[in-house]
């Protein structure tokens, strides 16, 4: 194994490590992608065939409980490892492969398309609550129609699956937010792109195509945009020159440069969105939202929660921006550079949100022991016993822990992210953090509201 040390970043990176190999290898991600697409088309068969029982239909338990908690543990553990098994991502390049490359995706496209995203995010997580999607097989399914389209389409217009996997699939702003902490990345070898000049990583050659989303390694700082497809491994032609690594914690937070303005006022609004959300999924939060109906003497449930929606995001961004305006008063640097700089740092606040409110519905007797019993039923089996499932106290436990987690990292993400900049230094932190910790003792005392 050759490991490598460069003092510049101190970045160690192990160019033959079992994960580069794996991402070298000429199977990857193909394999884990027929595997994802023949689990999407069993999930499809469950959805239409099996019993119309919601709570007893693998389908709905495994997609929105799951599915829903694991995939995005795993993209701030590991990075956007499902992306490369998208089903939809190997689709898009078989039918590039198919009808030709197509043209590069113009610039329109590049500069509203992450927005585009950001907004299309916000409104499905608006409309499947309002729906109430979690119990409507038919409409879990229909959900995939515009996505399958938008990758087809792309994929027939564009330049490889650039136009959908990098710039408008709805799921982009948590893939990319969530990744900013990933434990796993994609990085060239300092000093070993010097002279290359094909590029092939990039742009690739005659016999094999380059980075599907179109980054190129040797300036790659982040790992907000790859797919972790490993297609530059095998494009490139010089050895040794790229590796996977595991970086260390908020790796990223401390080497950033230029935040996104778009990711990060979905870190800002996601708190609020995300909070409310699973507030009144939970039935004590629904009683409220009945109540609140009651109150302001309308029946439209859909009215209360655009409303409520809303409300919590408007919020949210408010706190946000309220608290960068005080940093960039204080600081005398421009508001939008305070706004995207400190606004990143809530994403770890908001991923410790998430994991804590899926923890019940994950370990509950509705989460992973349901799929599990719901799986078996379907192959006329039974289980006699629970699946892992943790007793209340455990669970709740768990909430409180990863919200103070959460809160404790996003502190030190912004921690990093101010001491990059000369002119805002630490004076940002005394407001930004005050909000987060507003943000987590709103959120405390809805789990308190909740479970107690
Ligand atoms: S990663 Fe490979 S192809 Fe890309 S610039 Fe470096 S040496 Fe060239
Ligand atoms: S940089 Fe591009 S080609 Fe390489 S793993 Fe990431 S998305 Fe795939």
């Amino acid at each position: 194994m050759s490991v490598q040390t460069h003092e510049s970043d101190k970045v160690r990176v192990e160019s033959s490590s079992l994960l580069t190999r794996t991402m070298r290898h000429r199977l990857f991600p193909g394999i884990f992608q027929w595997a994802v697409l023949l689990m999407l088309l069993f999930t499809a068969y469950a959805a239409l065939f099996t019993t119309a029982i919601p709570e007893q239909n693998f389908a709905l338990v495994f997609v929105w409980i799951f599915w829903g908690t694991v995939a995005p543990i795993s993209i701030w553990l590991i990075g956007r490892y499902w992306c490369a098994m998208c089903p939809f991502h190997m689709l898009g390049k078989a039918l590039n492969k198919l009808f030709g490359p197509g043209k590069p995706v113009p610039r329109w496209v590049r500069r509203y398309g992450p927005w585009t995203a950001l907004v299309l995010f916000v409104v499905i997580v608006w409309f499947e609550h309002a729906v109430n999607i979690f119990q409507s097989t038919t409409l879990t399914l229909i959900l995939l129609v515009p996505v399958l389209l938008g990758a087809v389409i792309g994929a027939l217009a564009f330049r490889n699956i650039e136009f959908w996997c990098h710039h408008f699939c709805p799921l982009l702003p948590i893939a990319r937010n969530y990744s900013t902490m990933a434990f796993v990345g994609v990085r060239a070898v300092e000093g070993m792109c010097e002279g290359c000049s094909v590029k092939a990583c990039y742009r690739g050659d005659q016999s094999i195509s380059g980075c599907p989303v179109g980054l190129y390694l040797r300036n790659l700082e982040s790992m907000q945009d790859c797919i972790a497809c490993g297609q530059c491994f095998r494009a490139c032609p010089t050895s040794g020159a790229l590796g996977a690594r595991f970086r260390g914690f908020l790796d990223e937070f401390k080497r950033l440069r230029l935040p996104r303005l778009e990711g990060s006022a979905f870190a800002a609004l996601w708190p609020g969105a995300l909070a409310i959300h699973y507030f009144t999924l939970n039935s004590v939060g629904d009683g409220m939202m009945k109540n609140w109906m009651a109150s302001l003497g309308t029946s439209s449930y859909l009215l209360m929660w655009t409303l409520v929606y809303v409300g919590a995001i408007v919020l949210s961004l408010a706190l946000v921006g309220g608290s960068s305006a005080i940093a960039s008063i204080l600081s005398g640097e421009k508001l939008k550079a305070v706004f995207a700089r400190c606004a990143y740092a809530f994403i770890p606040l908001g991923v410790g949100i998430h994991t804590a409110f899926n923890m019940p519905r994950f370990f509950g007797m509705q989460g992973l022991n349901r799929a599990s019993h719901n799986l078996l039923a379907i192959f006329g089996y039974s289980l006699q016993g629970p699946v892992l499932v943790l007793g209340p106290e455990v669970t709740h436990f768990l909430m409180f822990a990863l919200l103070g987690l959460g809160l404790l990292t996003s502190v030190i993400a912004l921690y990093y992210v101010t001491r990059n900049n000369s002119v805002t230094g630490r004076i940002s932190m005394a407001p930004v953090s005050l909000a987060m910790g507003v943000v987590s003792a709103a959120v405390g005392s809805l789990f308190v509201t909740l479970y107690y």
